[in-house]
């Protein structure tokens, strides 16, 4: 099969012939229809986010149709980020598996989506809502489920601010307007095609992440990797607000005064996510009409993919189809 290797810090992927892998017990052999790239692949890039065991297929949003040993195709599922947990841990128990320290994540420890074809854990494979076709089921899969997660850490906060208007917030945003909260969309400074692509799914607000918002948040999420968002989320926030990390990385955070976090402000980060986040996700795009919007990129452009996600080239969401 083709496959897109990482194999060094620094370096683009690869484009190399692989053998097909084998499902071992708990696996099934999956055929990629569609896998979403997510700002996280940067990160495993440029090393901030380390691979332990190079080389390794990168990919983790991952739309598979599964193969069964006859090669007959059955059920189209979904593979995200989160890829085996041991389910013994104190973590694991409490409803908490997104925190367990033996995961291991896709297209990180395991080899992802970035092929022809993969193998996954069944638990880990999730049923898709039909009406998505597979380039639009995809950033569900990480944009999606984590953003969720991260939404649901900001509890009933009726105006929410999203820091970082790409993959994730696209999502979020809608599913946000279908629970009736006010959304205000923070980007970089001069971007405005991602503030009037906010604007167009149902901001109330877009501006710069250096402007205040007209109305102080209840709640807060930073899906850019820039630490300096922090203090001016903080500072955006009203008493009793929650700002919450949705990324896997961030550059390091400003010291800031005090009074940005009195009054029972909140910060906190959110990692990876739970099948239970699934699940729940997975039913509300739908019932919210949610839809993603996709640049499509073939298996082989998936060092242009990175490229151009790297360099805000793209609105929505970028998806490869091998
Ligand atoms: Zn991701
Ligand atoms: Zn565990």
């Amino acid at each position: 099969m083709r496959a897109m290797v990482f194999e060094a810090v620094g370096k683009p992927l690869r484009a190399l012939e692989r053998p097909i892998p084998s499902p071992e017990q708990g696996q099934l052999l999956l055929r990629v229809e569609a896998c979403g790239v997510c700002r996280t692949d940067l990160h495993l890039l440029d090393g901030e986010v380390e691979i332990a065991e190079p080389p390794r297929i990168l990919g983790h949003q991952i739309v598979g149709r599964i193969l069964d040993q006859n090669g007959e195709e059955g059920d189209r599922v979904g593979v995200p980020w989160l890829g085996w947990t041991c389910g013994e841990c104190v973590y694991c128990r409490s409803g908490r598996e997104n925190l367990c320290p033996r995961a291991r994540f896709t297209g990180r420890d395991i080899d992802g989506g970035m092929a022809e074809y993969t193998v996954a854990d069944e638990r880990y494979c999730f049923a898709l809502p039909e009406q998505y076709p597979n380039e639009q089921a995809a950033p569900l899969l990480c944009a999606g489920l984590i953003g969720y997660r991260a939404l649901r850490m900001c509890g009933e906060a009726g105006r929410l601010g999203l820091y970082g208007f790409g993959a994730a917030a696209h999502i979020l945003i809608q599913v946000a307007r279908h629970q009736g909260r006010e959304v205000f969309a923070f980007t970089r400074a001069g971007d405005e095609k991602a503030q009037s692509f906010a604007l167009e799914l149902g901001a109330t607000w877009a501006g710069s992440s250096e402007q205040a918002p007209p109305e102080p948040l209840e709640a807060a999420i930073i899906f850019a990797p820039v630490g300096e968002l922090v203090p001016l989320a903080l500072k955006a926030l009203a008493p009793g607000g929650t700002v919450v990390c949705g990324g896997i990385h961030m550059s390091d955070i400003p010291s800031f005064p005090y009074s940005c976090l009195w009054e029972e402000r909140s910060l906190r980060s959110v990692a990876n996510l739970t099948r239970l986040d699934a699940k729940e996700m997975l039913e509300l795009a739908p019932a919210a009409g949610v839809h993603t919007k996709v640049s499509r990129y073939e298996l082989g452009d998936a060092n242009r993919a990175l490229d151009d996600l790297r360099n805000g080239r793209f609105t929505g969401a970028a998806v490869i189809v091998p």
